[in-house]
């Protein structure tokens, strides 16, 4: 049987380096992509572990807040590993601060980052996916999607969108083979999350066990990480024919965060 692919979005570290491990782990070849050049990304250990599974892996440098970027993400990947048939929208940033004094490019940024990709590689995605009758379209949004914080209106507002997009792609292909879903994570330690607590740290003055311990009681009733491996698992499995009929979901994995 032919390998599928799955081009994974902002995965040269954290959620999305584990997503795309994972699914080079069962089978797949994988379109790695970022903002690093080539070298740097490469160069991170988990590469090489992503190699070693016997399938393809490739990257591709590009900056997802430019919609031509993304066309050409999509013709390296044809031309590399052919059409993505399982895709991954993980790319996000944040920036923290009152709506007033907000930075107006930092909105721009975030809502193209977190949002409006999604829209362009489902759109360029999509057509390939219904022809063959199968896909997969998983939308890394988070309980931002699904509920506020103060100080994080752009990183809200896109996650919002990212889930209103979902379940209406969601509808778009309900009678198909294509299912799309969203992936809602709580607190998850990588380089977004780090920054949040360095800040802590240099703001209110606090040891980073401390700063942590504060960040997680505040949210997260479980007072642990959700780790990026629970998603990545998440993510197989949405992948899986036990899946055919999830559709349209936003699947929170938030120890307990929305329970509340
Ligand atoms: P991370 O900072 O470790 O990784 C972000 C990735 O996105 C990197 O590979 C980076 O190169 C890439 N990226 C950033 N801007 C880009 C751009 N313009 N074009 C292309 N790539 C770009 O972050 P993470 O915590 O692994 O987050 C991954 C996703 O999970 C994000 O969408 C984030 O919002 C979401 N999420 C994270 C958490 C958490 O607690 N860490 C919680 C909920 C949701």
């Amino acid at each position: 049987m032919v390998a599928r692919t799955a081009l994974v979005t902002g995965s040269t570290s954290g959620i999305g380096l584990a997503i795309a491990l994972d699914l080079a782990r069962n089978g797949l070849n994988v379109l790695l992509n970022g903002l690093e050049p080539p070298e740097l990304a490469i160069a991170n250990p988990t590469y090489s572990e992503l190699s070693a599974h016997g399938t393809k892996v490739r990257y591709y440098q590009a900056d997802l807040r430019n919609p031509s970027n993304i066309q050409d993400l999509f013709h390296f990947c044809n031309a590399e590993l052919g059409p993505v048939d399982v895709l991954v929208n993980n790319a996000g940033i944040q920036h923290i601060a009152a709506v007033e004094e907000f930075p107006v490019e930092l909105w721009d940024s975030i809502l193209a980052t977190n949002l409006t990709a999604a829209f362009h590689t489902t759109r360029l995605a999509l057509p390939t996916m219904r022809s063959r009758n199968w896909g997969r379209i998983i939308n890394i949004a988070s309980v931002h999607g699904l509920v506020a914080s103060p100080r994080k209106s752009a990183y809200v507002a896109a996650k919002h969108g990212l889930v209103g997009f979902t379940k209406s792609v969601a509808l778009e292909t309900a009678t198909t083979g294509v299912t799309v879903n969203a992936i809602c994570p709580g607190w998850v330690l990588t380089p977004l999350v780090q920054k949040q607590i360095d800040a802590r740290v240099s703001n209110d003055n606090l040891s980073y066990e401390l700063a942590t311990q504060q960040l997680l009681s505040e949210k997260q009733p479980s007072e642990q990480f959700v780790t990026p491996q629970q998603i990545a698992e998440l993510v197989t499995f949405l992948c899986s024919p036990s899946a055919n009929n999830i559709r349209g979901s936003a699947w929170n994995i938030d120890g307990g965060w929305l329970a509340q």
